[in-house]
């Protein structure tokens, strides 16, 4: 199974057409389908490591100031206690994975997952990033989580590589900021070189990774992906651009 890492952007996507959903849509078509999903969303940050495991999770609408219609949106996915199983046993040499369903399925996972598999039928899993760790627990993560893959488990990793809230403008002439430009071909070259020691390292990286990355939370679902690439596997990219001046769209297909 393909895994992906997904710049959600704005939870306008979610019934908004344009040239981002339009890509969601395609990657929906071409993917195997799924036994079941397990989604890393940059919006559920705990002190562990959690993983929801009831069979009917709760949709989160998270997000304020939006039109009424994106409250109305239904993905009523299923979720698979069986799966929140066995990632809590594949991930016990790492670390210790909790259950807890005070959270469920937030708008990292629904917005994308509505237009990449619109039925809401295949089993959806969300598993929490400990934002006490550092970036290189995340990347190793994903390694730990690979056999997950020869399951027919899809694992998307939701968030965007420059996510800089403050900084966003609306409207339809606005043209991206340098460092934002800057940082997400940066990104973009060292996933080409496989450069990941430097993507992990990601403070390391300059005034733009800081300005790109003021908080790490959009950033960490990348390294997932990462983590999951096996020696004969490229990254390609499904999906590239910046919205509102400061949040990469970029998304990427392992394969
Ligand atoms: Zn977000």
């Amino acid at each position: 199974m393909p895994a992906i890492f997904v710049g959600h952007g704005s939870p306008t996507n979610a019934n908004e057409d344009n040239a981002y959903t339009r890509s969601w849509k395609k990657i929906g078509s071409d993917l195997p389908r799924p036994k079941a999903i397990l989604c890393i969303s940059a919006h559920w940050n705990s002190e562990k490591t959690l993983i929801s495991n009831l069979i009917d999770p709760r949709q989160i609408y998270d997000f304020y100031g939006f039109s009424e219609e994106l409250y109305d949106l239904k993905y009523p996915a299923a979720g698979s206690p069986e799966l929140a199983k066995q990632v809590k046993e594949l991930l016990a040499p790492v670390c210790e994975v909790e259950y807890d369903n005070n959270w469920g399925l937030d708008h990292g996972t629904w917005v994308p997952l509505s237009r990449i598999f619109p039925q809401a039928d295949i089993p959806v899993v969300q598993l929490s990033l400990d934002y006490t760790k550092e970036a290189s627990f995340h990347y190793a993560l994903g390694q730990a989580l690979r056999p997950l893959r020869e399951q027919g488990v899809l694992i998307i990793g939701s968030g965007n590589i420059v996510h800089n809230l403050g900084r966003v403008e609306f409207g339809e002439t606005v043209t991206p900021y340098n460092w934002a430009t800057e940082f997400d071909e940066l990104v973009a070259k060292l996933i080409e070189s496989k450069d990941y020691d430097k993507l992990i390292n990601f403070n390391d990286l300059g005034a733009a990774a800081r300005l790109a990355i003021p908080t790490p939370e959009h950033y960490l679902p990348l390294l997932y992906i990462l983590g999951l690439q096996t020696d004969a596997e490229k990254l390609n990219s499904f999906a590239e651009g910046i919205a509102y001046k400061s949040i990469s769209m970029r998304s990427y297909w392992l394969k």
